[in-house]
């Protein structure tokens, strides 16, 4: 330790402001699900010797979110990279109800990268699918993922700019939406098809994060707004955790680009359920365990397909979305996920489990559909 300086300890002010304290009552954790290579995870007592799970799932009284200084001086805000970090959590014995010291893992950030989502939903008969995916790299890769998926827009009309017009699968795909379309109008759907199949060798050979949720709900459920609710901030969750996971195992940031769906002047567009979603499940001691003392950035929602790895979100979302309704009709499939490479699908067993499975192909048979 010679020569090195020693830490300097803070206290932290356990009492929230008014402010803080509004937020913090409003907050939730709606989280349930347990990654596998977590549940092991045992505390000993050191008072009675009981061994116990932690709580994963409890809100904690203080974010496990690393904090930043407010002030570089006084009256200067501070912009530079140190942060606070929680190195243990506290968790109540079972038994004798000591607080007992859990240590949180705790990673360096090296890298960062972006990751861009979106969602989708099908309907058939009684039932509906409800997908969120997320895609994309490191932040050193990025550049030339996007000049290769304007090469392919490119390619469909050599004589527009690939900026100017967006990837938006539901209407490039549909024949009657697709004669409609100021720009697809003139597509045959041959012309669709290979533009598909483009993107799919793309997908595949940049060898891009891509995560996805499913989720299926029979009619009687999705009639009532606050069930409907619950299950997307969940899957929205879930799907962000998992990646958030990956990420800083590797040593990475993610920062997360959600479709807003709805356009907007500002670039930046508030979606109050899911900063409310993300925040809650900071305080949980899962977070602190997921995100490594890494800080994650809130995920924002942005202007429809205003990147490229929004488009290809769109097109990624759209591929499940279909897949589950053309296997629920018994149909052909003409875009099968397998030919995007590997995908970590999430999804529900008959037991309501999560399952996790990276493969390349849809997990179709381990899922409830
Ligand atoms: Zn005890």
């Amino acid at each position: 330790m010679a020569g090195k300086s020693k830490p300097k300890i803070f206290l932290i002010k356990d009492k929230k402001t008014k402010v803080q304290q509004l937020e913090f009552d409003r907050l939730s954790v709606s989280l349930r699900h347990l990654p596998e290579s977590l549940s092991r995870i045992t505390i000993t007592c050191p008072f009675c010797r009981t061994v116990f799970g932690p709580d994963w799932f409890k809100k904690h009284e203080l974010s496990m979110a690393p904090v930043k200084p407010k002030f570089e001086r006084k009256g200067v805000e501070y912009t530079g990279p140190k942060r606070w970090i929680l190195p243990q959590a506290p968790q109540k014995c079972p038994k004798c109800g000591a607080n007992v010291m859990i240590d949180l893992p705790v990673n360096k950030m090296r890298t960062k990268g972006s990751l861009f989502g979106d969602d989708a939903e099908r309907n058939y008969q009684n039932k509906k699918v409800s997908i969120y995916s997320l895609i994309g790299t490191d932040q050193s890769l990025l550049p030339e993922f996007e000049n290769k998926i304007k090469g392919v827009k490119q390619k469909l009309f050599p004589s527009i700019p690939p900026n100017s017009w967006k990837i938006h699968m539901k209407d490039m795909w549909a024949g009657c939406s697709r004669k409609k379309h100021p720009v697809y109008k003139n597509l045959s759907f041959d012309d669709v098809i290979s533009f598909v199949n483009e993107l799919l060798v793309l997908i595949k050979k940049s060898n891009l994060f891509i995560y996805n949720i499913a989720s299926t709900t029979v009619q009687k459920n999705t009639g009532n707004r606050k069930v409907q609710n619950e299950l997307r901030n969940e899957i929205y969750i879930l799907l962000v955790l998992n990646a958030i996971d990956e990420w800083t195992t590797k040593n990475a940031q993610p920062n997360i680009f959600f479709d807003s769906e709805k356009n907007s002047q500002a670039n930046v567009i508030i979606h109050g359920w899911a900063r409310d979603t993300f925040k809650g499940s900071q305080y949980s001691l899962l977070y602190g365990f997921l995100s490594k003392g890494i800080e994650i950035p809130e995920p924002i929602f942005v202007p429809p397909a205003s990147s490229p790895g929004l488009e290809v979100a769109d097109f990624v979302s759209f591929a499940i979305a279909r897949y589950y309704l053309r296997m629920w009709q018994g149909k052909e499939i003409k875009i099968n996920p397998k030919d995007m490479g590997l995908v970590t699908y999430l999804g529900y067993d008959d037991n309501g489990d999560l399952v996790c499975r990276r493969q390349e192909g849809y997990p179709w048979d381990q899922f409830v559909y």
